[in-house]
C-alpha cells in the first residue's frame, strides 16, 4: 500500500502515520528524517544536503526528489510506505508520479479554529523537557514533574496563523489526486483512536 497522507499543522498526521506504520508494517517516510539519515550516514546526496540544511535553507526541490525516489527504492518499501509532508506542491507530485503510483492519498482535514485551539493548549515543561497540554496541568504545572512550563514560540496564536499559511495543503494538488481517483478526505476532530479508525476504514478499501 503506497500512501500519502496530507494535512495541516496540528492535524495529528504524523501521530496517524506512525499507527499506520506500526498496524501495516510498512515505514513512514518523511522528508525531515530522508534527509537526517543521509546526514548521519554520509552518503553522496548527505552530503550535498547537509550545510543546506544547517543553514536553515530550503532543500532545492530536484534534490528532495531525488532523495525520496532514493529512500522508496529501499528494500522496506516493498509492500509500501506511508509518505508524509511529500510532495508539498505540484511539482513535486509530477516528480513522484514519474517515481512510482500511489494507491490512496487522504487529507487529514481539521478547522482552523480547532487546530489554533489545539495548539495553544500545548505546553512545555521547563524542567523534564517534556511536552504537556493545559489540561493535564496539575495547580499550572507540569503533570509529571512538578516543573513550570511554557508556551513554545511556534505554538503562539500569532506564529499559529503564520504557520497554517504557509504549510497549506495547496488545492492543486487536492485536485491532482482527485482526477487521478485515488483521493480521500477524514475529519480529525475526534480524538486519536477515532480519526485512526475512519481512516482505517479507506486503507481496508
Ligand atoms: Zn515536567
Amino acid at each position: 500500500m503506497k500512501l500519502l497522507l496530507l494535512g495541516p499543522v496540528g492535524s495529528g498526521k504524523g501521530t496517524q502515520a506512525a499507527i499506520i506504520s506500526k498496524k501495516y508494517n510498512i515505514p513512514h517516510i518523511s522528508t525531515g528524517e530522508i534527509f537526517r539519515w543521509n546526514i548521519q550516514n554520509e552518503t553522496e546526496l548527505g552530503k550535498i544536503v547537509k550545510p543546506i540544511v544547517e543553514s536553515g535553507n530550503l532543500v532545492p526541490e530536484e534534490l528532495t526528489n531525488k532523495l525520496v525516489e532514493d529512500r522508496i527504492k529501499k528494500q522496506d518499501c516493498e509492500n509500501g510506505f506511508i509518505l508524509d509532508g511529500y510532495p508539498r506542491n505540484l511539482a513535486q507530485a509530477y516528480a513522484l508520479d514519474k517515481m512510482t503510483n500511489l494507491d490512496k492519498v487522504i487529507l487529514i482535514n481539521l478547522s482552523e479554529d480547532e487546530i489554533i485551539k489545539r495548539l495553544s493548549s500545548r505546553r512545555m515543561c521547563s524542567k523534564c523537557k517534556q511536552p504537556t497540554s493545559l489540561q493535564w496541568l496539575v495547580n499550572g504545572k507540569c503533570e509529571k514533574c512538578g516543573g513550570e512550563v511554557y508556551v513554545r514560540n511556534d505554538d503562539k496564536p500569532e506564529v499559529i496563523k503564520v504557520r497554517l499559511e504557509t504549510n497549506k495543503v495547496p488545492n492543486e494538488l487536492i485536485d491532482f489526486y482527485k482526477n487521478k481517483g485515488i483521493f480521500y478526505k477524514i475529519d480529525a476532530t475526534n480524538d486519536v483512536e477515532e480519526t485512526f479508525q475512519l481512516l482505517d476504514v479507506i486503507l481496508k478499501k
